[in-house]
C-alpha cells in the first residue's frame, strides 16, 4: 500500500492495519530507485504475506536489498531470517542488538518473558539471523538515492535505533520502530530492556528533531505534524508522568 512518495506499508498486524499476520509490526518498504529496503521484518509467522504485499505494490523481491531493523523484539525481527535466507537481504541492526539476533537469543530479546506473559504463543520461535552491518548514532545508511541517518533511541528496548530521513518533498521523516507512536503514545513494558529514564531522554531528543512524518512500528503513520504528537509524549515526561501506552 503506497502511503507517501517513496514509502509503502507492506506488513501490519493486530496493533495496526491487519494487512499481514497478526503478530507483525508495521513493515515499511522504502523505494530508493534502483534498490529498496524493508524497515523491520515482522514476526516471521507468515512472511509470505509481506512478500505478496511487496509484489502487489509493484516491486520484485530482487530489488529489495536491505532489511533495516529498529530493534530485535520478536514482532519486529523474528522474520529477519526468512528475508535473509530466502531473498538474501542484507540485515542492518544496532551494535547492541546484533549479537542477540545472530544468536536468536530468546532471553535478551525478552521473548521468553513475553511468552510467559502470554504476549506470544508458546511455540513462537526466533530464528538466528546473520547481520551484515552494525550501526549506531549518526551513521549514514544509503538505500539507492535515499540517505538515512541512524538515531539511537533506547528506552522501549536496549539497542533500539530509528532512521531519520531528510528528503521526501522537503520533509523530515522518522522510521521510529517502537520509540513513539501517533498521539504521543509509547510502549513501556515490564521487561529487562525497557528503561524509563532512557525513554524520556529519547523522547526529548526526538522532540528536538522536529519531525514531520512519523512511520511507527504499530498503529497509524503520520504524514504531517508528527512533531505535535511527539510533543505530547514530551509534555508527559516533562511533568514527570508517563505517556499513555499504545
Ligand atoms: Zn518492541
Amino acid at each position: 500500500m503506497n502511503i507517501s512518495e517513496s514509502v509503502y506499508l507492506v506488513g501490519s498486524g493486530k496493533y495496526g492495519m491487519e494487512l499481514s499476520e497478526s503478530m507483525d509490526c508495521n513493515v515499511y518498504l522504502l523505494d530508493g530507485g534502483n534498490e529498496c529496503a524493508l524497515i523491520d521484518a515482522g514476526g516471521g509467522i507468515e512472511p509470505e504475506r509481506i512478500v505478496a504485499n511487496i509484489e502487489r505494490s509493484g516491486f520484485a523481491m530482487e530489488r529489495v536489498r536491505y532489511l533495516l531493523l529498529t530493534h530485535v523484539h520478536g514482532d519486529h525481527a523474528a522474520g529477519a531470517a526468512y528475508f535473509h535466507d530466502r531473498y538474501g537481504l542484507e540485515v542492518v541492526a544496532s551494535r547492541d542488538a546484533a549479537p542477540w539476533l545472530e544468536a536468536g537469543d530468546m532471553d535478551k530479546t525478552s521473548l521468553n518473558h513475553a511468552k510467559r506473559g502470554g504476549v506470544y504463543d508458546p511455540d513462537f520461535s526466533f530464528p538466528a539471523c546473520p547481520v551484515s552491518r552494525c550501526v549506531g548514532e549518526g551513521d549514514a545508511v544509503f538505500v539507492g538515492d535515499i540517505g538515512l541517518r541512524v538515531v539511537d533511541t533506547p528506552g522501549h528496548a536496549r539497542g533500539h535505533i530509528s532512521f531519520l530521513w531528510d528528503g521526501e518533498k522537503g520533509t523530515r521523516s522518522l522510521f521510529a520502530g517502537d520509540a513513539v507512536f501517533a498521539g504521543g503514545r509509547v510502549v513501556l513494558q515490564y521487561v529487562w530492556d525497557c528503561h524509563i529514564e532512557e525513554y524520556a531522554r529519547t523522547i526529548e531528543k526526538l522532540h528536538r528533531l522536529d519531525i514531520d512524518r512519523l512511520y511507527p512500528g504499530h498503529g497509524p503513520f503520520l504524514l504531517s505534524n508528527a512533531g505535535r504528537h511527539i510533543g505530547k509524549a514530551h509534555d508527559c515526561f516533562s511533568r514527570l508522568e508517563l505517556p499513555p501506552n499504545l
